[in-house]
């Protein structure tokens, strides 16, 4: 297993200086597990947001977008389960007051273990772990910590409190309100974006005229009090989701779970990152709303983790929502059900649901398109960075290159930039050498860079140079936006 937390420090290093990612609220000494996204990270994310939209929604006919609020009424948090059940076991060190989620402690015991080359007592904690957290006995848990000794990273101590349950979602309250006790203005800041969409699942069917088999997609934000968030944007409070329910007829889910997790891996791959970085991950200990359930885990650089989920959430969430709504959600199957010659009638739709993290999928992109190289020759020391992103998701698509501020070439360049930013994000700069221009382009991953020079004025050509091979060729003028939107496709 890859865990390289050099590299991983150069990333996050690279992504400040770069404008990708910054700590949020920083000249506060930042504000933890929060980031911001700068001026090439937004563009990535929203790249990235565009390629999972418009593969959901224009590639699949039977699936449609929303766009609902982060607030929602708190009763939808009790049908969920949410009230109830989204809690984590939680434990505290009592000298330094610190508090851990259990699994997560236990986890960083066992990525110690491997790295002292203890493979067989990494697993067999683990192991215990798992079987432990599936019966929820937590005084075996407290048990499993003291005999492994394992300690506090801050205080260094063992001195641990009992293991309690702590609800992860985030409350505010709603309007003006004399006691922020007063239950009835705590609302919640949701904690998943799915509920969005099963609340509005009769609105979308009816309004749409939807039939089943049919989906809705959401991109919105989440919030989670994680108590152990130390792992860049891999686990933050704030983040974002990228969520489709998929409503089927009941006794369907195990062909439309397999679909989906086929489709979705497709999805991975073709952005042209290899397979086997990519792992199916089944749940033996299932969420409260799930009759099967996996993650697809990616390589981050911290090893194999979860970057998606798909989950086969049976009826359990729109019968919730019937129970405490006390309104029907229930669709009419009008197809005839080859086995009684009759229509299917009304039932509650079953639901698949395929859930993604914006930024885990950011750190997975981001994470495989960084590259070291080292391009020295035997006269001269020479490396660069490079992030080597698809071209459709990189921030800027072509820089366009004056090789001097003069004669002409700065107008020949306009000129181009103008033909080519209605297709696509293009960069100008004639500040500094060629060669300096061409790294800071490596650097935030620009596919593509035109140098316009004297040559250009003659026979309107311009060099291309290929972020990858480094490679340049010279090509007409005319030809640059097809050769770009052609990559970018
Ligand atoms: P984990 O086990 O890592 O806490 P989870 O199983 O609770 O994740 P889900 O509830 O299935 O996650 O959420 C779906 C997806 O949302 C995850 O696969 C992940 O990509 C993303 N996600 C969940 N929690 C966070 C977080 N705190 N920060 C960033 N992304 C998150």
């Amino acid at each position: 297993m890859a865990n390289d937390s050099n590299r991983f420090q150069a990333i996050i290093s690279h992504c400040k200086e770069y404008g990708f990612i910054f700590p949020s609220s920083e000249i506060y000494d930042g504000l933890q597990a929060v980031y911001d996204y700068g001026q090439w990270g937004s563009e990535l994310k929203k790249n990235i947001k565009d390629y999972w939209w418009d593969s959901m929604t224009r590639m699949h006919e039977n699936i449609v977008g929303i766009d609902a609020a982060i607030f929602m009424h708190p009763t939808t948090w009790k049908a969920s389960g949410h009230v109830d059940n989204f809690n984590d076991p939680m434990i505290d060190n009592k000298d330094s007051k610190k508090r851990y989620r259990v699994d997560h402690l236990i986890e960083a015991f066992s990525d110690e273990l491997r790295a002292a080359g203890q493979n067989d007592k990494a697993d067999a904690v683990l192991a215990d772990m798992d079987a432990l957290l599936a019966k929820d006995d937590f005084a075996g848990l407290k048990k499993l910590i003291e005999e492994n000794k394992i300690k506090c990273a801050v205080s260094g101590t063992y001195n641990w409190t009992d293991i309690r349950q702590f609800n992860l979602m985030f409350s505010t309250e709603f309007g003006s309100t004399v006691s922020s006790e007063d239950a009835d203005n705590k609302v919640y800041l949701r904690p998943e974006t799915a509920q969005g969409i099963f609340v509005n699942f009769l609105n979308v069917q009816k309004s749409g005229r939807m039939k089943i088999p049919f989906g809705i997609a959401q991109i919105g934000k989440a919030f989670r009090n994680e108590i152990v968030a130390r792992q860049f944007i891999f686990r933050m409070r704030e983040f974002e989701q990228m969520e489709m329910q998929f409503f089927i007829q009941p006794g369907t889910q195990k062909k439309w779970y397999e679909f989906w997790k086929e489709e979705r891996l497709k999805w991975h791959t073709s952005l042209g990152i290899p397979a086997d970085k990519y792992r199916f991950h089944d749940h033996i200990k299932l969420a409260h709303y799930a009759d099967a359930a996996c993650d697809i885990e990616f390589e981050f650089p911290m090893g194999f983790k979860e970057l998606e989920g798909i989950h086969s959430r049976t009826d359990f969430d729109l019968r919730n929502h019937q129970e405490y709504s006390k309104k029907k959600q229930q669709y009419f199957d009008n197809d005839i059900d080859p086995a009684t010659g009759k229509p299917y009638g009304n039932y509650i739709p079953y639901v698949i649901e395929t859930s993604i993290g914006l930024d885990r999928m950011f750190l997975a992109v981001i994470s495989h398109a960084y590259t070291e190289e080292d391009l020295s020759t035997p006269e001269k020391k020479d490396d660069r960075v490079v992030l080597k992103l698809p071209p459709r998701l990189a921030p800027m698509k072509l820089a366009i290159l004056p090789l001097v501020k003069k004669d002409g070439l700065p107008e020949i360049a306009r000129q181009i930039m103008d033909e080519c930013k209605l297709h696509f994000r293009c960069f100008y700069e004639e500040k500094d050498t060629i060669g300096k221009r061409y790294r800071r382009m490596d650097a935030i991953g620009t596919p593509f860079c035109v140098t316009v020079d004297h040559q250009s004025k003659e026979d309107n050509t311009v060099t291309i140079r290929h972020r990858d091979s480094m490679k340049q060729e010279r090509v007409p003028i005319t030809s640059v936006k097809e050769l770009v939107l052609n990559a970018i496709r």
